[in-house]
Protein backbone atom coordinates (compact mmCIF):
# COMPACT_ATOMS: atom_id res chain seq x y z
CA UNK A 1 0.00 0.00 0.00
CA UNK A 2 1.44 2.91 -1.33
CA UNK A 3 1.03 5.17 1.39
CA UNK A 4 2.11 3.35 4.13
CA UNK A 5 5.18 2.83 2.06
CA UNK A 6 5.40 5.99 1.95
CA UNK A 7 5.31 6.83 5.57
CA UNK A 8 7.62 3.94 6.82
CA UNK A 9 10.21 5.22 4.57
CA UNK A 10 9.80 9.21 5.98
CA UNK A 11 9.12 8.06 9.70
CA UNK A 12 10.27 4.55 10.25
CA UNK A 13 13.49 4.05 12.66
CA UNK A 14 15.18 1.25 12.86
CA UNK A 15 16.87 0.16 16.25
CA UNK A 16 19.63 -1.88 16.36
CA UNK A 17 19.23 -4.47 13.96
CA UNK A 18 15.79 -5.70 14.36
CA UNK A 19 13.12 -2.98 15.86
CA UNK A 20 11.42 -0.50 13.42
CA UNK A 21 9.48 1.96 15.31
CA UNK A 22 6.72 4.18 13.77
CA UNK A 23 5.38 5.75 16.87
CA UNK A 24 4.77 8.91 13.89
CA UNK A 25 1.81 7.46 12.70
CA UNK A 26 0.98 3.95 13.46
CA UNK A 27 2.21 2.97 17.74
CA UNK A 28 1.95 6.50 19.52
CA UNK A 29 0.75 8.78 17.09
CA UNK A 30 -1.99 7.74 14.97
CA UNK A 31 -2.63 8.64 11.61
CA UNK A 32 -6.39 8.11 11.07
CA UNK A 33 -6.41 8.73 7.53
CA UNK A 34 -4.02 6.14 7.29
CA UNK A 35 -5.49 3.70 9.25
CA UNK A 36 -8.67 4.60 7.50
CA UNK A 37 -6.75 3.60 4.50
CA UNK A 38 -5.09 0.33 6.13
CA UNK A 39 -8.83 -0.81 6.77
CA UNK A 40 -10.15 -0.64 3.24
CA UNK A 41 -6.71 -2.28 2.12
CA UNK A 42 -7.20 -5.08 4.39
CA UNK A 43 -11.64 -5.47 3.22
CA UNK A 44 -10.40 -5.02 -0.58
CA UNK A 45 -8.20 -8.26 -0.27
CA UNK A 46 -10.21 -10.34 2.33
CA UNK A 47 -13.97 -9.47 1.80
CA UNK A 48 -14.05 -11.72 -0.79
CA UNK A 49 -13.69 -14.73 1.79
CA UNK A 50 -16.63 -13.51 3.78
CA UNK A 51 -15.06 -12.64 7.45
CA UNK A 52 -17.70 -12.65 10.36
CA UNK A 53 -15.26 -10.92 12.50
CA UNK A 54 -11.67 -9.17 13.05
CA UNK A 55 -9.44 -10.87 15.54
CA UNK A 56 -6.70 -8.65 16.87
CA UNK A 57 -4.46 -8.79 20.22
CA UNK A 58 -4.31 -5.79 22.26
CA UNK A 59 -2.78 -3.27 22.20
CA UNK A 60 -1.41 -1.96 19.16
CA UNK A 61 -3.45 -4.10 16.83
CA UNK A 62 -6.24 -2.81 18.05
CA UNK A 63 -6.47 0.60 15.57
CA UNK A 64 -6.46 -1.37 11.84
CA UNK A 65 -8.66 -4.23 13.54
CA UNK A 66 -11.32 -1.08 13.83
CA UNK A 67 -10.82 0.24 10.45
CA UNK A 68 -10.51 -2.73 8.64
CA UNK A 69 -13.54 -4.33 10.65
CA UNK A 70 -15.30 -1.07 9.34
CA UNK A 71 -14.64 -1.38 6.23
CA UNK A 72 -16.04 -5.04 6.11
CA UNK A 73 -19.45 -3.76 6.98
CA UNK A 74 -19.31 -3.16 10.56
CA UNK A 75 -18.48 -6.01 11.56
CA UNK A 76 -17.36 -6.91 15.09
CA UNK A 77 -13.51 -6.44 16.42
CA UNK A 78 -12.24 -9.02 19.09
CA UNK A 79 -9.47 -8.54 20.46
CA UNK A 80 -7.04 -11.04 23.06
CA UNK A 81 -6.01 -9.85 26.40
CA UNK A 82 -2.72 -9.98 27.25
CA UNK A 83 -1.67 -11.27 30.70
CA UNK A 84 1.89 -11.68 31.64
CA UNK A 85 1.14 -14.77 34.16
CA UNK A 86 -1.24 -17.76 34.12
CA UNK A 87 -3.98 -15.89 35.83
CA UNK A 88 -7.02 -16.63 33.71
CA UNK A 89 -10.54 -17.08 34.86
CA UNK A 90 -13.86 -18.37 33.06
CA UNK A 91 -14.65 -19.71 30.21
CA UNK A 92 -12.14 -18.64 27.81
CA UNK A 93 -9.58 -19.73 24.82
CA UNK A 94 -5.72 -19.02 25.91
CA UNK A 95 -3.06 -19.67 23.99
CA UNK A 96 0.77 -18.60 25.01
CA UNK A 97 3.01 -15.99 22.69
CA UNK A 98 6.49 -14.87 23.55
CA UNK A 99 6.54 -11.18 22.62
CA UNK A 100 9.07 -10.25 20.41
CA UNK A 101 9.19 -6.73 21.14
CA UNK A 102 9.48 -7.10 25.47
CA UNK A 103 11.65 -10.50 25.59
CA UNK A 104 8.23 -12.09 27.65
CA UNK A 105 6.08 -14.55 27.53
CA UNK A 106 2.18 -13.51 27.49
CA UNK A 107 -0.74 -15.62 27.81
CA UNK A 108 -3.65 -14.08 25.53
CA UNK A 109 -7.41 -15.18 25.87
CA UNK A 110 -10.37 -14.52 24.74
CA UNK A 111 -14.29 -15.51 25.95
CA UNK A 112 -15.37 -18.28 24.66
CA UNK A 113 -18.86 -16.47 23.57
CA UNK A 114 -16.95 -13.99 21.14
CA UNK A 115 -15.50 -16.27 18.34
CA UNK A 116 -18.31 -18.27 17.88
CA UNK A 117 -17.94 -22.08 16.62
CA UNK A 118 -17.70 -21.97 12.64
CA UNK A 119 -17.01 -17.98 12.65
CA UNK A 120 -14.86 -16.72 9.66
CA UNK A 121 -12.48 -14.83 11.05
CA UNK A 122 -9.63 -12.43 9.57
CA UNK A 123 -6.73 -11.85 11.87
CA UNK A 124 -5.04 -8.11 12.05
CA UNK A 125 -2.11 -7.03 13.97
CA UNK A 126 0.42 -4.34 13.04
CA UNK A 127 3.65 -6.22 12.84
CA UNK A 128 4.74 -9.12 11.33
CA UNK A 129 8.29 -10.41 12.74
CA UNK A 130 8.82 -14.07 14.22
CA UNK A 131 4.91 -14.62 13.54
CA UNK A 132 4.19 -15.67 18.04
CA UNK A 133 1.10 -13.36 18.09
CA UNK A 134 -0.46 -14.78 14.62
CA UNK A 135 0.57 -18.17 15.25
CA UNK A 136 -1.26 -17.46 19.03
CA UNK A 137 -4.40 -15.88 17.62
CA UNK A 138 -4.93 -18.80 15.19
CA UNK A 139 -4.68 -20.97 17.80
CA UNK A 140 -7.56 -19.66 19.41
CA UNK A 141 -9.53 -20.14 16.47
CA UNK A 142 -8.76 -23.82 16.19
CA UNK A 143 -10.03 -24.51 19.82
CA UNK A 144 -12.80 -22.49 18.79
CA UNK A 145 -13.50 -24.63 15.41
CA UNK A 146 -13.04 -21.04 13.90
CA UNK A 147 -11.81 -20.46 10.36
CA UNK A 148 -8.89 -18.35 9.69
CA UNK A 149 -10.01 -16.52 6.03
CA UNK A 150 -6.77 -13.94 6.36
CA UNK A 151 -3.83 -12.57 7.81
CA UNK A 152 -3.35 -8.91 7.56
CA UNK A 153 -0.24 -6.96 8.95
CA UNK A 154 0.51 -3.43 8.42
CA UNK A 155 4.29 -3.75 8.55
CA UNK A 156 6.26 -6.90 8.11
CA UNK A 157 9.50 -7.81 8.94
CA UNK A 158 10.59 -9.72 5.54
CA UNK A 159 14.23 -10.51 7.22
CA UNK A 160 12.41 -12.53 10.46
CA UNK A 161 10.27 -16.08 9.51
CA UNK A 162 6.75 -15.01 10.53
CA UNK A 163 5.42 -14.71 6.60
CA UNK A 164 7.21 -17.88 4.96
CA UNK A 165 6.05 -19.71 8.48
CA UNK A 166 2.12 -18.71 8.14
CA UNK A 167 2.35 -19.02 4.27
CA UNK A 168 3.52 -22.30 4.78
CA UNK A 169 1.09 -23.26 7.47
CA UNK A 170 -1.50 -22.56 4.20
CA UNK A 171 -2.37 -19.00 5.68
CA UNK A 172 -3.07 -15.92 3.31
CA UNK A 173 -1.32 -13.40 4.30
CA UNK A 174 -0.84 -10.37 3.44
CA UNK A 175 1.28 -7.43 4.22
CA UNK A 176 1.29 -3.33 3.41
CA UNK A 177 4.28 -2.40 3.64
CA UNK A 178 7.76 -4.81 4.03
CA UNK A 179 10.83 -4.25 5.58
CA UNK A 180 13.28 -6.12 4.31
CA UNK A 181 16.41 -5.15 6.26
CA UNK A 182 17.91 -1.88 8.56
CA UNK A 183 21.04 -0.44 8.23
CA UNK A 184 22.56 2.13 9.72
CA UNK A 185 19.33 2.90 12.09
CA UNK A 186 17.45 3.47 8.71
CA UNK A 187 14.88 0.94 6.88
CA UNK A 188 14.89 -0.95 3.77
CA UNK A 189 11.60 -0.72 2.20
CA UNK A 190 10.25 -2.78 -0.48
CA UNK A 191 8.50 -0.68 -2.83
P1 LIG B 1 5.73 -11.62 16.21
O1 LIG B 1 4.74 -12.18 17.16
O2 LIG B 1 5.33 -11.79 14.76
O3 LIG B 1 7.13 -12.05 16.50
O4 LIG B 1 5.74 -10.06 16.48
C1 LIG B 1 4.60 -9.30 16.20
C2 LIG B 1 4.12 -8.57 17.40
O5 LIG B 1 5.20 -7.98 18.12
C3 LIG B 1 3.20 -7.45 16.96
O6 LIG B 1 1.99 -7.62 17.67
C4 LIG B 1 3.90 -6.17 17.35
O7 LIG B 1 3.13 -5.46 18.29
C5 LIG B 1 5.21 -6.58 17.98
N1 LIG B 1 6.40 -6.25 17.17
C6 LIG B 1 7.28 -7.14 16.65
N2 LIG B 1 8.30 -6.53 16.05
C7 LIG B 1 8.05 -5.21 16.15
C8 LIG B 1 8.77 -4.05 15.70
O8 LIG B 1 9.86 -4.10 15.09
N3 LIG B 1 8.21 -2.84 15.98
C9 LIG B 1 7.03 -2.73 16.66
N4 LIG B 1 6.56 -1.49 16.86
N5 LIG B 1 6.33 -3.80 17.09
C10 LIG B 1 6.84 -5.03 16.84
Amino acid sequence: MKELVAAVREYGIGIGSDIVKVDMFLNHRMDTELYVKIGQAFADEFLQYKPDLVLTVEASGIAGALTTAIACGNIPVVFAKKSPTRNVTGDVYESRVFSFTHGVENHIRVAKQYIPKGSRVLIVDDFLANGEAAEGLCDLCRQADAEVIGIGVCVEKSFQPGHKKLAEAGYRVLALAKVTGIKDGRLLVED
